[in-house]
């Protein structure tokens, strides 16, 4: 960082916000560590954004420090840049294999099952407390999400499900089921709204810092409390990542985007090819 920046950021974070506009003037001299520079402007920019219609509508100052720091203003960032991709969907969507019951890519990767903000473990938290003691995706694959309805392998969760699953998709079910078995298949991916949701949560992390605590949270550790009737404080202290796991997230899946492809066995978190990339 250049010596008038580091100034700036040193200054913008001595100084306490007391509306939105000072958390812009924070945002702005704010950056993002590991991250390509068009990637943090870019997530910059899109925060900039929110801020910016949040203090045209009035929103208070707290309830917007508290948007960014559960992950609702990536997740609706990320959305939006989702359905966008949608409305003139790239190859990876239109020759997608994926179909209701194919739940091979519910099947997580190691303890954790991949990075999700405090917005969406609260979610999977309501959606599956009903749900306790029911038998879960884990009475099918000892791997699989307990989201997962073991029977018809459809996600139990679905309105609520994070980003992550949201992103993930595949042009080869077959592929999806060599890498749940621990082999390196191609043919699946992160959409790239899913690089942005990432940058844009660890931007409003850091220009939060001293305010408030920011944290991500494991879903397979979520979904699992949830289902075992654990309340949702308690879910949530179980499940809570620490702070580098965020970062690690973000620069592998990054690297990952920046290769022709990646196997699964990375982890979803990771699984990231080019061709799902946002073109926008
Ligand atoms: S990502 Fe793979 S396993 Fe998941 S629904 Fe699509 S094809 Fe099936
Ligand atoms: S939350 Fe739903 S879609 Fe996501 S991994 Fe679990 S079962 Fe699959």
């Amino acid at each position: 960082m250049a010596r008038s920046a580091r100034t700036a950021r040193r200054k913008a974070m001595r100084e306490v916000p007391r509306s939105i506009a000072g958390l812009r003037a924070r945002l702005a001299a704010t950056p993002l560590p590991g991250a390509e520079a068009a990637r943090a402007d870019r997530a910059r920019r899109m925060l900039d954004a929110w801020l910016g219609t949040a203090e045209r509508h009035g929103v208070p100052y707290r309830d917007a420090v508290r948007a960014m720091a559960t992950g609702e203003v990536a997740r609706q960032v990320a959305g939006a840049l989702l359905a966008e991709t949608m409305r003139d969907p790239p190859p990876i969507v239109t020759e997608a294999a994926c179909a209701a019951g194919c739940a091979f890519c519910c099947i997580l990767d190691g303890p954790d099952g991949g990075t999700i903000t405090e917005a969406e473990a609260r979610a999977l938290h309501s959606a599956l407390a009903p749900l306790a003691g029911h038998p879960d995706g884990r009475d099918w694959h000892p791997q699989a999400c307990p989201a997962l309805d073991p029977e018809t392998r459809t996600c139990r969760a679905y309105d609520a499900r994070p980003l992550l699953c949201r992103s993930f998709l595949s042009r080869d079910a077959d592929a999806c089921r060599v890498n749940a078995e621990g082999g390196a298949a191609e043919g699946a991916g992160l959409l790239g709204a899913h690089l942005d949701y990432l940058a844009i949560h660890a931007l409003s992390r850091e220009t939060l810092v001293g305010l408030v605590k920011v944290s991500t949270f494991a879903l397979r550790e979520i979904a699992a409390a949830s289902v075992e009737g654990a309340s949702c404080d308690t879910a949530l202290a179980r499940a809570r990542h620490t702070p580098r796991v965020l970062d690690d997230t973000r620069r592998g899946t990054a690297r990952a985007a920046s290769a022709a492809s990646r196997p699964r066995r990375a982890g979803r978190d990771a699984a990231s090819g080019p061709e799902g990339e946002n073109r926008n």
